[in-house]
């Protein structure tokens, strides 16, 4: 299926094309080598894959199920349906590559996990895996992260992790990458640093879409199970580009399924307004690695801004950015009030509250529906929206009455 792409991709030094690769100071340069080396020698152990598949069944709860959304594809055509990564454990796609990560640091005989965390989500799932492996935790999270995802932040704590709040610049995700790495860079010698995405310096965008893929290899087969055929459409949104990587790493060489990754629009295309790396950035540097980024007028990460605070990134996966260029993927965007507007929609129609980030793909599948009333669209529902309630219903309000 997808096994010649992924076999390319990246290459030996971790490019993907013109992106990715591996920036940093000459320490951490050498460990991550050592973790590189690593992976490859015990990721594709006999052992190593036996108790991911064990973890992902009776941990996780996988395989998630592929649904059909009969109200929602009745009122604006088209057939809607959602990969459920919302019913993954921990409420999102992210456990699926912090199980992974976490076990990988078992086998390399890590005792403690760093990571980063925007939404709160990677931080709430590397927890969990921490607590599932009797592992030390360290996340780092923006103060204006922790004050939106307070609940997020509750949830790290009472599974044992250590939140560290992080103080400069806008006190969003890239600070929090910022801070995490210069506390991995001071004791790897004991933590594995476990990245929230398809991103950073190789091999964690590899790592973290192999880790991902077995979404896009499920969601293939059921989809095909319930239908006989491939999706027309397969749509994601994208921050970082982890679940997008996944869903779409099951479809890569199906010629025939046209792939769109959804970025946040924002309130305006003014810049520190939106995080639409691919709409307005170029190609650049950002934490080690390059890719597309958005960047202001002396070429430094520019401030972002979305609703969604999980899509809230400058930067975007290296591979992502390769898609692009191919023209493999369409990067399309979608702005805060039409993700809103999928929030309550998605609510109403079919009982499923979605995460505010999956609901930029949700809102782009409703237009893509609209369109194309005989197309099939398969949306990764990249996690539940508990988290986002309490902002949501206090900034905008309920719907009003016949909406
Ligand atoms: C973190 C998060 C995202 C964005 O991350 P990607 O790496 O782009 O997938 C999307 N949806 C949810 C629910 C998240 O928690």
């Amino acid at each position: 299926m997808s096994e010649n792409y992924l076999k390319k991709y990246p290459n030996a030094e971790g490019y993907f094309g013109a992106y990715g690769g591996a920036f940093l100071p000459p320490h951490l340069e050498k460990e991550m080598k050592r973790i590189t080396d690593a992976y490859y020698a015990i990721s594709k152990s006999h052992q190593f894959i036996s108790e991911l598949r064990s973890i992902r069944k009776h941990y996780q709860g996988r395989p998630t199920p592929v649904y059909f959304c009969n109200r929602l594809s009745e009122k604006y055509g088209g057939r809607i349906y959602l990969k459920r990564e919302d019913l993954n454990h921990s409420g999102a796609h992210k456990l699926n590559h912090c199980m992974g990560e976490a076990l990988l640091a078992k086998y390399m005989g890590k005792k403690k996990l760093i990571a980063e965390t925007g939404a709160g989500q990677h931080g709430v799932a590397l927890a969990t895996a921490a607590a599932y492996f009797g592992m030390e935790c360290e996340i780092h999270m923006g103060e204006v992260d922790m004050a939106k995802e307070h609940p997020n932040v509750v949830r790290m704590e009472i599974l044992g992790a250590k939140v560290i709040p992080v103080t400069d610049g806008l006190k969003t995700l890239k600070e929090a990458v910022d801070s995490a790495f210069n506390a991995y860079a001071v004791d790897s010698e004991n933590s594995l640093y476990c990245i929230g995405s398809v991103v950073g310096p190789h091999p964690f965008p590899m790592m973290v879409r192999d880790f991902q893929h077995v979404v896009g290899v499920e969601a293939r087969e059921q989809f095909y199970d319930m239908t006989g055929e491939l999706p027309d459409n397969v749509v994601a949104c994208v921050g970082g580009g982890s679940n997008a990587m996944g869903l779409f790493s099951g479809f890569i060489e199906d010629d025939e399924c046209t792939l769109y990754g959804v970025e946040p629009a924002g309130r305006s295309f003014k810049t520190g307004d939106h995080a639409a790396t691919m709409t307005y950035g170029k190609p650049g540097m950002i934490h080690g690695f390059k890719c597309y980024v958005l960047q202001d007028e002396e070429g430094n990460p520019a401030p972002v801004y979305s609703v969604a605070s999980g899509l809230d990134y400058p930067g975007v996966g290296p591979e992502h950015s390769m898609l692009k260029d191919l023209e493999r993927v369409n990067y399309v965007s979608i702005n805060d009030q039409e993700a809103i507007d999928s929030f309550y929609e998605l609510s109403r129609l079919e009982g499923i509250i979605p995460a505010l980030e999956s609901a930029h793909a949700v809102a782009y599948a409703v237009k893509l529906a609209q369109q194309n009333k005989r197309e099939s669209i398969l949306v990764n529902l990249s996690g539940r929206g508990d988290k986002d309630i309490d902002f949501v219903v206090d900034t905008y309000g309920l719907p009003k009455e016949g909406k």
